[in-house]
């Protein structure tokens, strides 16, 4: 018998009015758990005025003051080591993760139980089947398994789905390469950063992977770029395979939006599983289908840490779940991750986003690594400046590629000038695992919008 192309094929297209109501008898017993089980909910339930039995409709979901990561910093501090946050007996608990605490961030401390991490392999299976992956695949994971969860949950999901599992751990480059050419690997899970490193490095090697090794797949993760057209078209050019995005959260459990073997050019949302709300950032007010706003998601299979309404300053447009014909009735981000909040950066009363910039440097095949550099000119004016190095060994019209870009991201950002520079060729940094190719060289405290972010 054929596979079936759903995992769930019953909750994947339920139609909209089920799958609400589905959600709707879910948070009522996720408010209502957290509510008698943990000592933070209860807190901030009454502080706001909120009984779990206020639920009658999805609407009554805006009765639920919003969760913040300081929030729960703040109570990890104040009672360490997890805060008032847990439902359960922490002996209980099998999981430990850290998130990736990307520097100058405290660190969240995770804790899930046996169910929490079978719903965490679940989620994946929902996202892995739904891009293809089958039991007769052979997974590589160029994953360093440490205590980000990164990848894990993934690899459990392909153990579920019954594809033979290839853990890369901590080993070079090199060694991946070679086992993923020797083992005949069919799908690599990995960063789109490392996705290329990969690549560059068979390069070197002499090894074809586009035509001479069995890779059909490439699931990306752990960055924005991920869902970037020109990145994808890239590596789907190196590997000669289908790349699909997916995205996740230490916090909220580690997938929750995932590409379908459609290629939407979007993320379908595991509805049956979570609510993900899109609002004005700014206001809370909710944002239309189509308008750029920030995830604010409630997990329905946490049920150590029970995360309702928690503001993931991940930005998103949503759209219906139609604009992709797989028949899966979970709505879409469109272009998945489009960065996130805390990583907008004002210059000179223009908001860039480093993704935008990058979807529009990422289109100049030429380029192969860039750099994006904030820096304060004679100490009164800010400036922005993109470092690009160009692939070695390919002639190009340097002139009219400067021109190009500058007047493409101008038109992007209402105007606003960017200086383009070339650097030399193996000058700016290379990156294994997650990217970090902003650099904010201004003064701090004079623009630092949140002391929280990633970037300062
Ligand atoms: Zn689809």
């Amino acid at each position: 018998m054929p596979y079936s192309e759903y995992w769930n094929p019953k909750n994947e297209t339920l139609s909209r009015e089920q799958l609400q109501a589905l959600q709707l008898n879910k948070l009522r017993r996720l408010c209502a758990w957290a509510y008698s089980n943990s000592p933070f909910h209860r807190r901030r339930f009454d502080a706001a005025g909120f009984r779990p039995e206020q639920l009658q409709t999805l609407d009554d979901l805006r009765r639920i003051p919003f969760m913040t990561r300081e929030e729960w910093m703040d109570s990890q501090a104040e009672k360490p080591m997890f805060g008032d946050l847990l439902s359960t007996d922490p002996t209980r608990a099998i999981r430990y993760h850290l998130t990736s605490g990307t520097s100058g961030r405290t660190p969240l401390r995770v804790l899930d139980g046996m169910k929490d991490w079978d719903w965490i392999a679940e989620m994946w299976c929902y996202g892995f089947w739904g891009f293809g992956v089958r039991p007769e695949d052979v997974v590589y994971f160029a994953f360093g398994y440490g205590s980000f969860i990164g990848f894990w949950g993934a690899h459990y999901c392909c153990e579920k789905i019954g594809a033979l599992v290839i853990p890369g751990g901590s080993q070079t480059t090199e060694g991946r390469v070679t086992q993923i050419a020797e083992m005949g690997v069919t799908t690599v899970c990995s960063t789109p950063t490392y996705a290329m490193r990969l690549w560059q490095q068979a390069q070197q090697m002499g090894i074809d992977l586009a035509n001479k090794s069995r890779v059909n797949k490439v699931i990306l993760s752990g960055e924005p770029s991920g869902s970037i057209p020109a990145v994808k078209r890239q590596l789907e050019e190196a590997w000669g395979a289908k790349c699909g995005d997916t995205a996740g959260m230490t916090e909220i459990g580690t997938i929750m939006i995932f590409e379908c073997s459609h290629q939407p050019g979007g993320t379908h949302i595991i509805e049956d599983h979570f609510i993900e709300e899109v609002v004005n950032p700014e206001t809370g007010e909710p944002a239309p289908y189509g308008e750029l706003g920030e995830r604010v998601v409630t997990s329905f299979g946490r049920g150590f840490i029970p995360l309702i309404r928690y503001r993931s300053k991940d930005m998103v447009v949503k759209i219906p779940h139609d604009s992709c014909g797989c028949g899966r009735t979970g709505d879409i981000y469109d272009g998945g991750i489009r960065g996130r909040w805390d990583d907008m950066k004002l210059i000179r009363g223009t908001n860039v986003y480093p993704r935008a910039v990058e979807l529009i440097v990422r289109e100049h095949e030429v380029i192969e690594e860039f750099q994006v550099y904030i820096w304060r000119k004679d100490n009164l004016q800010d400036e922005i400046t993109i470092k690009v190095e160009l692939k070695p060994g390919q002639e190009t019209d340097w002139e009219q590629l400067e021109k190009k870009m500058a007047a493409e991201l101008a038109g992007a950002h209402e105007g606003l000038r960017f200086n383009i520079e070339r650097v030399d060729h193996g000058n700016l940094p290379r990156f294994e695992l997650k990217a970090k190719r902003l650099v904010d060289d201004r003064p701090k405290a004079e623009y630092s919008r949140n002391p929280d972010s990633p970037n300062q």
